[in-house]
C-alpha cells in the first residue's frame, strides 16, 4: 500500500507521558480503579484570582486575535517577573508568548536548528525534547548520567560532547523526570564551558521554577557573559496549576524572539486571548507572598517526603530525595531478571505495563526519558492515592525474587 503519511510523522514517537495517561483513562472507562501517577500535572485547581481575570476577559470582549507574540502588557509583566524573581533584564521585544512551554520549546528549536546541527541534551531528559529535535532534523547528542550523580552532568562531560556542529544545549532545572536542580555554582561551571564556545546557544527550560524545595530558583541566564545566548522557557502550567490554559513563553535574544514570532505567525497566530489575560494576573502576583502558591508548595513538599519514605519499602527501587518538580525517578536495575515463577522482569517498560495491567497503577517507563533502568512516578496527586498506589506496587513486587 502506498504510504500516505509523511516520513516525518511516521518516524515521530508518541509522547510516552500522554500515552500512559490515555491507557489509564481507557482502563478507568472499563471500570478499573486506576491510580494515575503518570501525568505531570498539578491536581489543584487554578487559584480563584486567576480564574476571575479569565472571566473578566470574556466579559470585556477579549475575543479578537491578540498580537502574535502576546499582549504588550503581558509581555511587560513577564519582563517585570524576570527582574523580580530572577534578577535579569529583558525588554518586551525579547518575549514571545505561546501555546504552552511545549510550543515555546519547539518554536526555538525550529528557529535555530538546521538539518545535521547537534543539540546536546543531558539524559534523562523530558520526552518531547528528543522528538522536537528529530522533527527539526537536528541530531540529539545525549550526555549520560546516573543516579549516583543525581543525574547531573559535569562540565567535563559537557566539554567532551561539544563538536563544531553543536548549535544548542537543552536542559531543564528543576528537571523533569529526575527532580534534580543545578546549584548556582554548578550552573556557573557549565556557563564557563559555554563561555569558551561562543557559537552555542543554551535553551533553559525553567517550567518547574516554582516547585523548588531548595529555596531560590537559579537560572543560567543570570551569568552576563553568556546571557546573549540563553533562551529561557517558562510558563504558567506547573507553578499556577494552569496546564489546560496552555500558556508558555520565552525570553530570548531579540533576533530569536523575532524568528519565533514569524514562525508562530504562520502556525498558531497567538495563544488564546482569555488565557493571556488570566496569565497576566498569575504572573503579576509575587510568588513569595501568594497564599495560593504557598499552599500548593507545602502540599508538594509533604508529598515528596511521604513518597520518599514509601519508596524505601518497595523492593528493588533505588531513589533519592529530589529537590524540585513533582517526580521521582527510581532506578529499578536490581529488579531486572527477577521472577515470580511466572513472569520475569525484563526492563522498565515491561515493568510499567505489568504494574498497570495487574494493580492499575500508571507510571511512565524511563525509556522515553532516555533511561531504560528507571521509571517515573509523578506525585502531583493526593496523599491517599500515593499511599494506595505505592502499596499496590510494593505488594505486587514482593513475590519477585
Ligand atoms: N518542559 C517540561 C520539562 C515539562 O515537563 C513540560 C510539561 N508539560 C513542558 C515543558 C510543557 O509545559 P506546557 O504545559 O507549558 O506546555
Ligand atoms: N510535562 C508533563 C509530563 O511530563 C505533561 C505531559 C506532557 O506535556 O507531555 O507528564
Amino acid at each position: 500500500m502506498q504510504q500516505v503519511l509523511s516520513n516525518r510523522i511516521i518516524t515521530l514517537s508518541e509522547s510516552e507521558t500522554r500515552a500512559m495517561s490515555k491507557k489509564s483513562r481507557e482502563l478507568e472507562s472499563q471500570g478499573k480503579n486506576v491510580i494515575n501517577l503518570s501525568i505531570g500535572q498539578p491536581d489543584f485547581f487554578t487559584p480563584d484570582y486567576i480564574k476571575e481575570a479569565g472571566k473578566k476577559a470574556i466579559d470585556e470582549n477579549y475575543s479578537s486575535y491578540p498580537p502574535v507574540s502576546g499582549y504588550a502588557d503581558l509581555r511587560a509583566a513577564i519582563c517585570r517577573k524576570l527582574k523580580r524573581d530572577n534578577g535579569v533584564d529583558y525588554k518586551p521585544a525579547q518575549i514571545v508568548v505561546s501555546t504552552g512551554a511545549k510550543q515555546s520549546l519547539s518554536n526555538v528549536i525550529y528557529a535555530l536548528i538546521n538539518p545535521g546541527d547537534e543539540v546536546i541534551v543531558p539524559s534523562p531528559y523530558w520526552v518531547s525534547y528528543k522528538e522536537m529535535i528529530k522533527l527539526a532534523e537536528g541530531n540529539a547528542k545525549f550526555i549520560e548520567t546516573t543516579i549516583d550523580s543525581r543525574f547531573k552532568i559535569t562540565p567535563e562531560q559537557l566539554e567532551a560532547a561539544i563538536t563544531p556542529k553543536t548549535k544548542l544545549f537543552l536542559f531543564s532545572s528543576p528537571s523533569n523526570p529526575t527532580g534534580t536542580i543545578y546549584s548556582k555554582e554548578e550552573l556557573r561551571a557549565l556557563a564557563d564551558v559555554f563561555a569558551r564556545h561562543p557559537n552555542i546557544y543554551i535553551l533553559s527550560d525553567e517550567i518547574y521554577e516554582l516547585i523548588n524545595f531548595n529555596g531560590k530558583h537559579e537560572s543560567i541566564s543570570q551569568f552576563e557573559d553568556i546571557r546573549d545566548r540563553v533562551i529561557i522557557v517558562n510558563g504558567v502550567s506547573k507553578g499556577f496549576a494552569m496546564t489546560g490554559w496552555r500558556l508558555g513563553y520565552i525570553a530570548a535574544p531579540q533576533f530569536i524572539a523575532e524568528a519565533c514570532d514569524k514562525l508562530q505567525g504562520q502556525i498558531t497566530s497567538a495563544t488564546c486571548s482569555i488565557s493571556q489575560r488570566a496569565s497576566l494576573a498569575a504572573i503579576e502576583a509575587d510568588p513569595n507572598t501568594s497564599e495560593d502558591l504557598k499552599k500548593m508548595n507545602v502540599a508538594f513538599l509533604k508529598r515528596r517526603d511521604l513518597v520518599y519514605k514509601l519508596l524505601q519499602e518497595v523492593p528493588g527501587f533505588k531513589s533519592y530525595l529530589p529537590d524540585g518538580a513533582f517526580y521521582f525517578f527510581p532506578d529499578i536495575s536490581e529488579l531486572i531478571g527477577r521472577s515470580n515463577g511466572k513472569v520475569t522482569i525484563t526492563g522498565a517498560s515491561m515493568l510499567c505495563d505489568y504494574i498497570l495491567d495487574n494493580v492499575y497503577v500508571a507510571l511512565v517507563a524511563g525509556e522515553g526519558f532516555g533511561n531504560p533502568k528507571c521509571i517515573r512516578l509523578s506525585y502531583a496527586t493526593s496523599e491517599e492515592k500515593l499511599i494506595e498506589g505505592i502499596n499496590r506496587i510494593k505488594t505486587l513486587l514482593a513475590d519477585f525474587k
